[in-house]
């Protein structure tokens, strides 16, 4: 196994981080670049993760930061607020059709194409590497991790539907493609 040269993952964690700010700097400069993340959150998440808090933890904010963040794209009219629950007092957010119309201009475009780009090998190796990154870093801070149900240890898959475990919910196709809050890894605890 071969170990890394010193400095080399400070090298490599700051590209990470150079990426993902590169990756956010251009496209339609009227959404600031949490107001982009949680509007692509919303547009992929399931409908048991479609809240506010449930966003909050995606995007490792606090609850008032991720409400504030809901609260101007509901008033841009990029998402907006249904009731959920039979209480009717949960609130279940859904990106709009204007929404989905600036989610065309998503500046992560430019980005998710030069990954396109790369030899299928190396796009495979960097899924696999950063996933594995992510996973290790949640539980290190106990943070939740997102994923989706093909990966998850709740899913059962069957062969007309798939159901899920945790929600005792069956899942449809665009269920298994979505952001899942509950998502528990397969291989982890
Ligand atoms: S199977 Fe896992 S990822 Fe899918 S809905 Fe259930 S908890 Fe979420």
């Amino acid at each position: 196994m071969s170990v890394s040269r010193p400095g080399e993952n400070e090298d490599l964690a700051d590209l990470i981080v150079h990426l993902a700010r590169l990756g956010q700097s251009a496209g339609d400069a009227s959404l600031t670049a949490a107001q982009w993340t949680a509007l692509r959150y919303f547009a992929r998440a399931n409908r048991f993760s479609r809240t506010p808090s449930a966003f909050s933890e995606f995007h490792a904010t606090t609850r008032g930061t991720a409400s504030q963040t809901v609260k101007s794209l509901v008033a841009l009219g990029l998402l907006a607020r249904h009731s959920h629950g039979s209480d009717g007092r949960s609130t279940l957010i859904e990106v709009t059709p204007d929404g989905h119309a600036m989610l065309e201009h998503d500046p992560l475009r430019a980005l998710r194409s030069v990954l396109d780009a790369l030899p299928s090998e190396m796009n495979h190796a960097l899924g696999q590497a950063l996933r594995h990154a992510v996973a290790d870093l949640a539980q290190r801070r106990a943070a939740p991790m997102f994923g989706t149900c093909a990966e998850c240890r709740h899913c059962e898959p069957g062969d007309e539907a798939s159901f899920c475990h945790c929600t005792q919910a069956l899942l449809s196709a665009p269920d298994m493609a979505a952001l899942c809050v509950d998502f528990r890894p397969a291989s982890r605890g």
